[in-house]
């Protein structure tokens, strides 16, 4: 089954994707993660992509549909994989269908813009194994120490007020109309990202084994 996550930031679609797929066994593909990574590990493209993640904005769609098809090439992404952060906008879904993606569901995961910006500012990351935390929602046992890995946590660059709004408006303006690209499709859910962790993680695992509608 390959499932795709749609939400604002903050909606929680990393922490639902990691839920799914330990449920499933089957790989997160994170644009987002990747990109971090990119960030660290390959100087000529990260001057390429690093202004836009900076400011709030959409890498440009050639760099990332590169850097999806090689991971969704990858073998592990045979038996159904969980996409977290791409497709942003109509063109990257298209891109999708010209490289020969299909996708069997796509669940929005929706949250009020208020609960997203304070999600947002007190989110928390390892820096290690980029697990989220939450200075109020969800504190580590040990403040500023990752529960998983014991990595230290660390704020995003981008969880700043002004580009949390930058990426909001992203959100609302480029991504949220692919809600309305694969409901013509038939391939639209959507879940109430306000409830916990985890029911909408119930929520989702309905949708996804075919229970909900
Ligand atoms: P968010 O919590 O804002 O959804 P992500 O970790 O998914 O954060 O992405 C962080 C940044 O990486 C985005 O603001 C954007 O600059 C860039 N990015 C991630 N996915 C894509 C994509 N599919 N297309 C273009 N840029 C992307
Ligand atoms: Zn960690």
């Amino acid at each position: 089954m390959n499932i795709l996550l749609l939400g604002a930031p903050g909606a929680g679609k990393g922490t639902q994707a990691a839920l799914i797929s330990g449920k499933l066994g089957i790989p997160i593909i994170s644009m987002g993660d990747m990109l971090r990574d990119i960030l660290v590990e390959d100087e000529s493209l990260k001057e390429q992509v690093e202004p836009y993640m900076r400011s709030g904005r959409l890498v440009p769609d050639d760099i990332v549909g590169v850097i999806l098809r090689r991971r969704i090439e990858k073998p592990d992404c045979k038996g159904g994989f969980i996409l977290d952060g791409y497709p942003r906008n109509v063109e990257q879904a298209k891109h999708l269908d010209k490289i020969g993606v299909n996708i069997d569901k796509v669940i929005g995961i929706h949250v009020n813009k208020e609960e997203l910006v304070s999600r947002l500012v007190g989110r928390r990351i390892c820096k290690s194994c980029a697990a989220p935390f939450h200075v109020s929602f969800k504190k580590p046992v040990k403040e500023g120490v990752c529960d998983f890995c014991g990595g230290e946590l660390i704020s995003r660059k981008d969880d700043v007020a002004d580009v949390i709004n930058t990426r909001l408006e992203v959100y609302y303006e480029q991504t949220r109309p692919l809600e309305g690209y694969y409901y013509n499709l038939g391939k639209f859910f959507v879940v109430n990202g306000e409830d916990s962790v985890d029911s909408v993680n119930n929520m989702l695992m309905n949708v996804v084994e075919g229970i909900a509608q």
